[in-house]
């Protein structure tokens, strides 16, 4: 097979939030920038956010970074680096307003300043009363944002690639990155896209899930990609389960739901909330208020026939804050659960939503395997782990994370490209074989195992294995079923070959991608003995000597997941802070 070249200073893989902004950097400083999408830019998962972006911006009443950086810490379990951590938001005012500047049509006090609303874990004053922290633009925050940092990359004269599927990073003899080989999608084309340096932004992988709030898009390609390139995955055992995804369909109801007065209630109208997190109560953490539903829904309390879900409750609101804060979500309520929320309750279940780990990276987007920095290679967004949400994120602040760290990578990535030589590298050969290997196999194969089936067969032994709740044998049964399906997925055929699309071609590939993230994730699991933040397991309860199951002695420290022999090594946590006092460990009650 023929395979083009292009050369350009910086490469993106992804239009989402965190590539755009750091598009936009790359761009605006008058670099040859490309930007990579297997989607039109603007459909990229970062449109479907509806609540909010957190900044400590106190419009509407005091607030102060140190609060938000307190509660991020909180929320994350302490996995989270506290160098990062406080990175993020110390910048947040400065990044949010930034994107006013760009155009974001954020929704108004009645003095003109940006609308925060509360969500979830989001207080003041060091853990003490619910503050109002996400700027929101309606429940289409993301939508909005998406489009204007879109507007601006247009402005900077950002090429982008559109409806390309990255296939695989391309490695030097050093180990340094020197680019990727994509596929484009209409022609099948295959084109190698070196650059001085490559950024990540594929988004998460919520699809290796059978019921997920992500699109059918996330599945997870930077993360597969960079694991088959020998980069460890970090801390991939920790997934969000979101307390409110409709019933049944799994589409998203947003937190701020509960930040404009919701209220979840059990089949006896019950606000059980109260009984687990009596001071934040429906606004805890999302790890906290979805493992009551679930045991709220084990004991016998669930709503509907088979008491299998609860419902969020906003009667008691005022429709017209219904009809101006909440128009999207009521339209969600009446097309996927059949029913007014003006007049009647929501039907929700907890519902995968959020990869917490990822590409391993520093707060300057530069991504670090065990041996340091790997030269030319950055990360941000939901594929990389910076690490500032640990083991649980609060809401809102992975669209702050994107801004940061899109930001910030790309900064860094000028500072590197301005001090390489104008030559590039050689590519060698055998990197683009690989790859090409993988494309023959698939064209090729006979008698192979159906993509949709393997895939279906993978979501639903991850829903199984490793949900809300995670038992120890069935911890260990999943990482045998997963390395069983990981061979199926070797073996899959295009099964109609008189007509293949290259989209089919896609679903084959991506599904190489998914099932990386799957071992990473249950082996990963199965390994730490203990439960912290989203990961909670039946052999590590709640005990005096170990409050919420969570063994400070033993695993305050990250996974680090290796492709090669599925090996796992650990990283200690950065518990000091740039420039303020750390966050002392201490039991996460709420
Ligand atoms: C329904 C929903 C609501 C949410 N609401 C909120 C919220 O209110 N606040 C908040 O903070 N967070 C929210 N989140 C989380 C947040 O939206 C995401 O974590 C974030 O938008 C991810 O952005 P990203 O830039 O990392 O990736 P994405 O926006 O997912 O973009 C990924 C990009 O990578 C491209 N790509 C992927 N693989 C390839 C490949 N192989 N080749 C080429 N291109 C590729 C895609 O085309 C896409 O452009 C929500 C998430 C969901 C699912």
């Amino acid at each position: 097979m023929k395979v083009a070249k292009r050369t350009f200073d910086a490469v993106i893989v992804g239009a989402g939030g965190a590539g755009m902004r750091a598009a936009v950097t790359l761009a605006e400083s008058g670099l040859k920038t490309a930007v990579i999408s297997k989607v039109f830019p603007t459909r990229s998962h970062t449109v479907a956010a509806q609540g909010g972006v957190s900044a400590s911006l106190g419009n509407s009443e005091p607030d102060h970074w140190t609060w938000h950086m307190y509660d991020t810490v909180k929320g994350s379990d302490w996995l989270g680096d506290q160098d990062a951590i406080e990175f993020m938001c110390k910048q947040a005012p400065q990044v949010v307003v930034e994107l006013e500047h760009y155009g974001m049509p954020f929704d108004r006090t009645d003095e003109g300043k940006i609308y925060q609303r509360p969500f979830g874990g989001h207080m003041s004053n060091f853990g003490e009363k619910p503050v109002r922290r996400a700027c929101a633009a309606a429940d289409r925050t993301g939508h909005a944002m998406l489009h204007a940092l879109y507007q601006r990359n247009v402005r900077a004269n950002t090429q982008f690639f559109v409806e390309w599927l990255a296939l695989d990073l391309l490695r030097g003899v050093d180990g340094s990155v020197l680019g990727v080989i994509a596929m484009e999608l209409e022609t099948g084309e295959v084109t190698v896209f070196q650059a001085k340096a490559t950024l990540f932004a594929t988004g998460g992988a919520g699809r290796i899930y059978y019921s997920s709030t992500n699109a059918f898009i996330n599945t997870g390609d930077g993360v597969g990609m960079a694991a088959r390139a020998g980069i460890p995955l970090e801390d991939m055992e920790f997934w969000q389960f979101h307390p409110t995804g409709v019933a049944g369909a799994g589409v998203l109801i947003t937190e701020g739901v509960r930040g404009e007065g919701g209220i979840l209630r059990n089949a006896s109208g019950e606000r059980f909330m109260e009984r687990y997190a009596p001071n934040a109560k429906d606004l805890a953490s999302r790890d906290v208020v979805s493992r009551a539903m679930v045991t709220e829904m084990n004991e016998g309390r669930g709503c509907g026939p088979a008491k299998d879900h609860v419902m969020l409750d906003i009667t008691h609101l005022d429709p017209k804050t219904i009809m101006t804060r909440l128009p999207g979500i009521r339209e969600i309520a009446i097309q996927f659960a059949g029913v007014d929320p003006i007049k009647e309750p929501i039907p929700v279940v907890p519902t995968c939503h959020y990869q917490m780990g990822g590409i391993p990276t520093n707060y300057h987007g530069q991504v670090m395997a065990e041996d340091g920095v790997v030269p030319g290679f950055y990360a941000a967004g939901e594929c990389a782990c910076a690490s500032v949400h640990g083991a649980n994120r609060l809401g809102t602040n992975s669209l702050l994370d994107l801004l940061v760290f899109g930001k910030s990578s790309g900064e860094s990535m000028i500072e590197q490209i301005r001090k390489e030589p104008a030559a590039l590298p050689e590519i060698p050969q055998g990197e683009i074989d690989k790859t090409l290997a993988r494309l023959n196999r698939l064209d090729q194969q006979k008698q192979g195992a159906s993509v949709h089936e393997t895939r279906l067969a993978m979501q639903r032994s991850m829903q199984k294995h490793a949900g809300v709740f995670r038992f120890k044998n069935l911890l260990q049964e999943g990482v045998e079923q997963i390395l069983a399906i990981e061979k199926q997925v070797q073996q899959t055929e295009i099964k109609d070959k008189s007509q293949v699309w290259n989209t089919a071609r896609m679903e084959a590939l991506e599904l190489d991608n998914l099932i990386e993230v799957a071992k990473a994730t249950i082996v990963s699991a199965n390994a730490r003995t203990e439960s912290r933040g989203a990961h909670v397991r039946d052999d590590a309860p709640d005990t005096p000597e170990h409050p919420d199951g969570r063994d400070d002695v033993n695993w305050l420290k990250h996974t680090l997941w290796y492709r090669d022999g599925n090996r796992l090594s650990y990283k200690p946590v950065v518990m000091k802070p740039l420039t303020v006092e750390p966050v002392a460990l201490k039991k996460r009650a709420y």
